[in-house]
């Protein structure tokens, strides 16, 4: 690598979860990396995404606990929340982790360049006026929160502005029925405020099992989130009052403090002169690319969320350890996007992994499904309304399990160890031979006997 006539081996553009696994890896395989951030170490998910917002969760499930601790015997003087001490004690904890980004890249030798990287030529980057010449480039840029051009879309926030509200809202509207949604919906709810969520559709979540979707759907419910389906926006107006007037589609109208739009994420391609590259964008703005990352360009290289494969950090990492390792280190592998765990972190979580009914029945797939719902041992004594849904999608003839759903307290700590068992191949036959950890919801998924009808 040291005949090269480049001054870096990769130059990574973006500092969120891929850029930073890539220029790490890469560094360590003795490739020369540069990584460029114009914003904050740790991308999307350090700074305004994952890491901000289970905090938040855990914050807002106090508030559920409370309430579930006087069938216990305690009884609690008045709870209050403080939003200031939670907003504020979140920041420090990412600034420290800014920091801890930060040394984990100069430890790994990683040049960190400050500014906004533009491609001048397929193979040099201009940074704040200096331009730096590389063999490869990478593209990790990520996304941004969508916000649909509607009249009054100023008037709302989305996921960037949600972690440092000045004041906490007494009422809020969510729009939107995606992950980032319902997640705020139990984090709003929990900390007190009323909260409403509205979607454009029948039933949120699309693309997760109905049953599941369904699920949620009650348990928020009952618990006094006021979710509206088929409701589209049609405007946001600011009152005199400095209230919002949220005016929809089918004539309702609505007066809360806050509007946070989370309607989705585009990917961030503007401004890094991909005019000067072979770069292809796909009609929805990602950039395309083949199975081993590269684009058009051959010394361009994308991976994360530019690419919309599937938006998840873990996904970036490892899409990010595949490609430094196909570049510097001689490997030749594809990433394996089958059987790929999530969590939503709503209030009950959501654990999925593999297929859902829908899905195995539309790839033609002949099913069996087993769903059992139950009341988790903790609400006989908190006399609370949650329930727990579990659910395994099998395939008949092979026996194999093509999907394990979850709803319910737990669900994102279990999903994960089920994931190595679908990942695998397990069958239905290997789950009912494992014994159950006793006394867990967990137990269920390798107890449920017979097929639902
Ligand atoms: P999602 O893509 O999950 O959901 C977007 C939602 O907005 C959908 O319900 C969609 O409706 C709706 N929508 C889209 N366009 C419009 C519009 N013009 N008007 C009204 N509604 C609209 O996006 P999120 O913003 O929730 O999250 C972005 C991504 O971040 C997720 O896809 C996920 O990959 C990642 N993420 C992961 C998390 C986790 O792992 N726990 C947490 C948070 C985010 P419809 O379904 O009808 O199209």
């Amino acid at each position: 690598m040291t005949s090269s006539p480049y001054n870096y081996d990769l130059i990574v553009i973006g500092a969120g979860s891929g850029g930073v696994r890539t220029a790490r890896m890469a560094a360590s395989y003795g490739a020369r990396v540069a990584i460029v951030e114009e914003r904050y170490l740790g991308g999307t998910c350090v700074n305004v995404g994952c890491v901000p917002k289970k905090l938040f969760v855990y914050a807002a499930e106090f508030s559920h606990s409370f309430r579930d601790a006087a069938g216990f015997g305690w009884s609690l003087a008045d709870a209050r929340f403080h939003w200031p001490t939670l907003r504020d004690n979140k920041t420090a904890e990412i600034e420290r982790l800014n920091g801890v980004y930060g040394r984990l890249l100069d430890n790994a030798g990683v040049e960190r360049i400050s500014g906004r990287g533009i491609i001048s030529y397929p193979h040099t980057v201009m940074v704040e006026g200096q331009t730096y010449s590389t063999a490869n480039i990478l593209l990790a840029v990520g996304g941004w929160p969508f916000v649909p051009d509607i009249p009054g879309r100023e008037h709302a926030i989305t996921s960037n502005e949600v972690f440092y509200l000045e004041q906490f809202p007494e009422r809020v509207l969510i729009v939107g029925g995606g992950y980032i949604a319902v997640e705020f919906a139990g984090i709003f709810h929990g900390l007190g405020a009323t909260t409403h969520l509205a979607y454009r559709g029948p039933l949120f979540l699309r693309g997760f099992d109905d049953d599941i979707r369904e699920g949620l759907s009650r348990q928020l419910a009952s618990q006094g989130v006021n979710v509206h389906f088929n409701s589209d926006v049609k405007r946001i107006d600011k009152l005199a009052n400095g209230l919002l007037r949220v005016s929809f589609e089918n004539g309702e109208t609505l007066e809360v403090d806050t509007v946070m739009y989370a309607t989705g994420r585009r990917p961030l391609t503007e401004n890094l002169g991909l005019e000067n590259t072979a770069v292809r964008l796909s009609e929805q703005g990602y950039i395309q690319v083949s199975e081993k990352f590269q684009t058009d360009e051959p010394s361009i290289y994308a991976l994360g969320d530019v690419i919309g494969h599937i938006e998840l950090t873990p996904v970036a990492i490892a899409e990010g350890m595949l490609l430094a390792a196909n570049l510097f280190n001689g490997g030749d592998a594809a990433m394996d996007y089958k059987n790929i765990p999530s969590a939503v972190f709503s209030q009950p979580p959501i654990g999925t992994v593999g297929l859902t009914e829908a899905e195995a029945k539309a790839a033609g797939h002949s099913v069996k499904i087993y769903r059992t719902e139950f009341r988790p041992m903790k609400q006989t004594l908190a006399g609370g309304k949650d329930q727990i849904l579990m659910k395994l999608v099998v395939e008949e003839g092979t026996d194999r399990v093509l999907g394990c759903h979850m709803l319910g307290e737990g669900a994102a700590e279990i999903i994960q160890g089920l994931a190595v068992a679908l990942k695998a191949g397990a069958t239905k036959a290997d789950f009912d031979r494992t014994v159950g950890v006793h006394p867990t919801a967990a137990e269920e998924f390798v107890t449920m006997r017979s097929p639902a009808a």
